[in-house]
């Protein structure tokens, strides 16, 4: 097989069509075998459930080649039980969780020349989803869903290293308690696009959410976790059952813990809190982590000691050994890995 021909390292973080894409549907109460396809496109009624009430939930993982040539893909069975908990959420059918992982290995093996080479920076990012199909006009779930996977190759998030953002602390809220905060709904970010392009014209990256009750604790941004390291070397990452809980900060914390021998703390974080930590990022999929250098609190400044110009020392050191566990380099922990080819 070769390799498309592509400029790996000037790709963006855009859609690229594939070759081939997994669907499968759900009628009377059971899900079909799943096919993959050529039709990038999909054909839905007018009054598709998804269109008019949103019923959609989506993953997002990667595909890397590793330094040994292998094409892996990193902890896909939290990606499915994370996508179990959306479609309860928001009563849709469960895709079985085997099944998922099947759906999501058949997709990048369909797509293996669209995998970027190692040392490219680039990866193969898969997007699965499900939505509601047939018509539904009265408020209710739908009868009929699909479950779609598609991948698209992304360029390095950063090109020229990961430099510092400044994010700003929003007067918007992005969940509610006991609402959808903790599952990946398409409706938590629809309603995010507002306070992101409000952000971005005041010259802010980002949006760090504060909790809807009490605005007194860090809760994330609109797609990435917060970590923040103390002066004395500990890992905190906020804990609120309205936060998405990200596999990368997951995986982050056994990282820290078990390879740098950190001390690791998920809890509760104040908001007073923050001006105190040695270091903060964001982390997700996309970006690994992206370091915070500044945050602006309604015209106050929190400006983190790591500064504006690289990652602070410890987030460099979780993001190096996180990302050669990606990439083959570390040892990864037992079934983080799923070897595709
Ligand atoms: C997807 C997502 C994240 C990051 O999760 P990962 O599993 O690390 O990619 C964080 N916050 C929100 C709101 C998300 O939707």
């Amino acid at each position: 097989m070769m390799s498309k021909n592509i400029d790996w390292s000037s790709l963006g973080f855009g859609y690229v069509q594939t070759d081939k894409r997994f669907v499968s549907n759900y009628k009377n109460g059971a899900w079909d075998d799943g096919v993959l396809t050529e039709d990038a496109t999909v054909n839905l009624s007018e009054c598709a459930g998804v269109l008019q009430y949103a019923q959609t939930c989506f993953e997002g993982l990667k595909a890397y080649t590793t330094e040994k040539g292998q094409i892996v893909i990193f902890r896909p069975d939290l990606n499915a039980s994370r996508m179990a908990d959306s479609c309860k959420r928001l009563e849709m059918p469960v895709y079985p969780e085997d099944k998922w992982v099947d759906a999501v290995v058949k997709t990048v093996e369909a797509n293996i020349d669209w995998v970027p080479p190692y040392g490219s920076g680039a990866t193969l990012y898969i997007r699965p989803y499900m939505f509601g199909s047939n018509p539904v006009i009265g408020v209710k779930p739908a009868d009929e869903y699909q479950f779609r996977v598609f991948c698209t190759p992304v360029g390095p998030y950063f090109k020229g290293g990961a430099k510092p953002i400044v994010i700003r602390v929003s007067d918007y809220d992005r969940a509610a308690p006991h609402g959808t905060g903790h599952i990946k709904a398409g409706l938590n970010y629809a309603m995010s696009l507002y306070p992101i392009v409000d952000a971005h014209n005041q010259g802010f990256a980002e949006n760090m959410y504060l909790d809807a009750a009490t605005r007194t604790k860090v809760e994330e941004t609109g797609g990435a976790n917060f970590i923040f390291v103390t002066k004395d070397g500990t890992l905190v990452t906020p804990k609120s059952d309205s936060i998405l809980p990200s596999i990368t900060r997951r995986s982050l914390m056994v990282v820290a813990e078990k390879y740098l021998g950190m001390k690791v703390e998920h809890r509760e974080v104040y908001f007073d809190e923050v001006k105190d930590f040695a270091e903060c990022g964001l982390c997700g999929t996309a970006a690994v982590i992206s370091p915070v250098g500044k945050i602006n609190d309604h015209g106050k400044e929190i400006c983190f000691p790591s500064g504006m110009e690289e990652m602070g020392p410890y987030t460099k050191k979780l993001y190096d050994a996180l990302t050669g566990i990606q990439m083959g380099r570390i040892e990864a922990p037992e079934g983080w890995i799923k070897v595709i080819k």
